[in-house]
């Protein structure tokens, strides 16, 4: 019943990979796994969504406190002088 210590039948497809971590999904389960290093997440697809909205926010405002690097000082800053 609510045994879920078995992965025998969970087959897990990788959605993305990257340095970071890496995504992949269960048919089975229903459900999406976010590794982070030593962290495994499991969530919903609604969770996931919600998510990435999340840090998507966080690192817009992460821009906001460093304006050095977000900003790019060192191209496009002289107009071009061509006759
Ligand atoms: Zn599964």
């Amino acid at each position: 019943m609510g045994e879920s210590a078995a992965t025998g039948g969970c087959e897990h497809i990788t959605l993305a990979k990257s340095k970071t971590g890496q995504v992949a999904y269960c048919a089975e389960c229903e459900s999406l796994v976010l590794s982070v290093g030593f962290i495994s997440l499991r969530l919903t697809t609604e969770a996931l969504e919600g998510l990435s909205a999340l840090l998507q926010s966080a690192t817009t405002n992460l821009r906001n406190f460093m304006p050095e690097q977000a900003v790019d000082t060192h191209t496009g800053q002289r107009p071009s002088e061509m006759h």
